[in-house]
C-alpha cells in the first residue's frame, strides 16, 4: 500500500479540511484520511509538506501528433507515422509530468493516438491516460482536412462516424465551422448543415460514442446543439465582423447540459496578437463567463500543440486565466479536474480525489485554493499510483 500525505487537499469540487493522507492500492485510491489516521506499518508513506494534494488535470482537448513550434499543415502532410507517433509520446510525457494525467486527443492523423493509447508507453515512463478521437471528421478542403478526415454529405460522415466506431475511438470530433488552422472555410461559416450533423449525431449515439463539435460561428454552434452534440470545442461565438452571443444558443446549452470546451489557455510572454484579434479573444473569454454564470458546463481545455504558445503542458494556464473570467479559484480548478473529466465522461473514475478513483495525483507547493499559479510548482505527479518524475520536489520524508 501507498500513503501519500499533505497539507491540504482539493477533491476535484471543493477544499476538504484536515491533514490528508490519501491510501492507494493497485492504482486505485482505497481511502482519503483527514484526521491523521496511522498507516499500517507495511505501507510506503509518501510525505509531501507544504503541499496540496489535488486530482491529476484532465485536458481535454490536445492534439498530440502537432509540435507547437512547427507549421502543422506542412508537418502532417510530409512526416511519416513513426515520426509522429514517437512525437505524440513526447508530448504526453510533457503533459504528465507538469501534472495533466489524462488527455483527450481531439485530432489525430491515422488513428495515431488510438495506437498509443493501446500500445501504452513502450517503457518504464508512464503516459497519461489516453482518449481519442482520431482524424476529426471535416468536409472535402475543410478545417484540419490534412489530418485525413474528409466527408461529405450525410452519407459520407454516417459513413465516417461508423468507421470510427469500427476503431474504438472514444469520441467523435466533427469540424462544423471553419477555424483557424486552415484556409477555405472561415471560422464562422459552417462547413456542415443540420441534416449532416444530425446524421453524425445520430450515428455516434446508436454506437454508445459521444460526439463533440468544433464550432466557432454562432450558426454552427446553434446546429450543433440543436442536433444533440454532447459538447462545444472552442464556442467563441465568432461572426464575420467581430463576436457576437446568441443567448437562446445559451440557454439551450445550460438545459441540455451540453460541455462547453474553452481552448483559452496560452504561455505567458507569447506575441500579442493583432488589435482586431486581440479583442475578439477578449470578447470571446467575457462570453464564457456569462455562459458559466448562465449554467453552462464550461470545461478548461488547451488545445495543446496547434500554436507555439501552446505547448502540451499549458493547460495550468488555462485554468489561472478561468480565475480571471468569473470562476472562483474552486470553479476554475474543478474545470479542470471533476468536470472536465465528466465531459470526457471518465465521471467515475477521474477528477476526484476519492475512494474508488483512480490514484491521478498532482501535489503542488503553496494552495492552489488561494492562487491558482500555484499549479505552476509541481511537486510530484502520480498516475494510477506510480510517481512520475517530479524535477521540483521540495523534499521527501
Ligand atoms: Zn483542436
Amino acid at each position: 500500500m501507498l500513503v501519500i500525505r499533505g497539507a491540504r487537499l482539493f477533491d476535484g469540487l471543493a477544499a476538504r479540511p484536515g491533514h490528508p493522507s490519501v491510501f492507494v492500492e493497485d492504482g486505485r485510491i482505497i481511502a482519503v484520511d483527514l484526521a491523521g489516521a496511522e498507516p499500517p506499518t507495511d505501507a510506503t508513506v509518501v510525505d509531501l509538506g507544504e503541499v496540496t494534494l489535488l486530482p491529476g488535470l484532465v485536458d481535454a482537448h490536445v492534439h498530440l501528433c502537432f509540435d507547437p513550434a512547427t507549421d502543422p499543415v506542412r508537418q502532417m502532410l510530409a512526416e511519416d507515422d513513426a515520426t509522429v507517433l514517437e512525437r505524440m509520446r513526447r508530448n504526453a510525457r510533457r503533459a504528465l509530468r507538469a501534472g495533466i494525467t489524462t488527455v483527450r486527443d481531439l485530432g489525430d492523423r491515422g488513428y495515431l493516438a488510438l495506437s498509443l493509447r493501446d500500445d501504452g508507453p513502450a517503457d518504464t515512463e508512464p503516459l497519461p491516460e489516453i482518449l481519442a478521437a482520431g482524424p476529426p471528421i471535416t468536409p472535402t478542403g475543410g478545417h484540419c482536412w490534412f489530418l485525413g478526415g474528409q466527408a461529405d454529405g450525410v452519407e459520407g460522415v454516417s459513413r465516417a462516424v461508423a468507421e470510427r466506431v469500427e476503431q474504438r475511438v472514444d469520441v467523435i470530433k466533427v469540424m462544423a465551422t471553419g477555424g483557424m488552422l486552415t484556409p477555405g472555410f472561415g471560422m464562422h461559416e459552417s462547413q456542415y448543415g443540420r441534416a449532416e450533423l444530425g446524421a453524425a449525431i445520430a450515428a455516434a449515439h446508436q454506437a454508445g460514442v459521444p460526439l463533440t463539435a468544433h464550432a466557432h460561428g454562432p450558426q454552427g454552434i446553434r446546429d450543433a446543439v440543436v442536433c444533440g452534440a454532447d459538447g462545444i470545442e472552442h464556442c467563441t461565438f465568432v461572426t464575420e465582423t467581430g463576436v457576437g452571443l446568441d443567448l437562446g444558443t445559451v440557454d439551450a446549452m445550460a438545459a441540455a447540459g451540453t460541455f462547453v470546451g474553452a481552448t483559452e489557455g496560452f504561455l505567458p510572454g507569447a506575441p500579442p496578437p493583432p488589435p482586431t484579434a486581440a479583442s475578439r479573444l477578449e470578447r470571446a473569454r467575457a462570453n464564457l463567463g456569462l455562459m458559466h454564470r448562465a449554467g453552462v458546463r464550461v470545461i478548461c481545455s488547451s488545445d495543446a500543440g496547434v500554436v507555439p504558445s501552446k505547448p502540451h503542458d499549458v493547460l495550468p494556464h488555462g485554468v489561472m486565466l478561468f480565475g480571471s473570467i468569473g470562476f472562483s479559484n474552486a470553479g476554475a480548478l474543478a474545470a479542470a479536474t471533476a468536470h472536465a473529466a465528466e465531459a470526457c465522461g471518465l465521471a467515475h473514475r477521474k477528477g476526484r480525489i476519492r475512494p474508488g478513483y483512480d490514484a491521478d495525483i498532482l501535489a503542488v507547493a503553496g494552495d492552489p485554493m488561494a492562487r491558482l499559479d500555484a499549479l505552476l510548482d509541481v511537486q510530484a505527479v502520480f498516475r494510477a499510483g506510480i510517481e512520475v518524475a517530479s524535477p521540483n520536489r521540495l523534499r521527501r520524508a
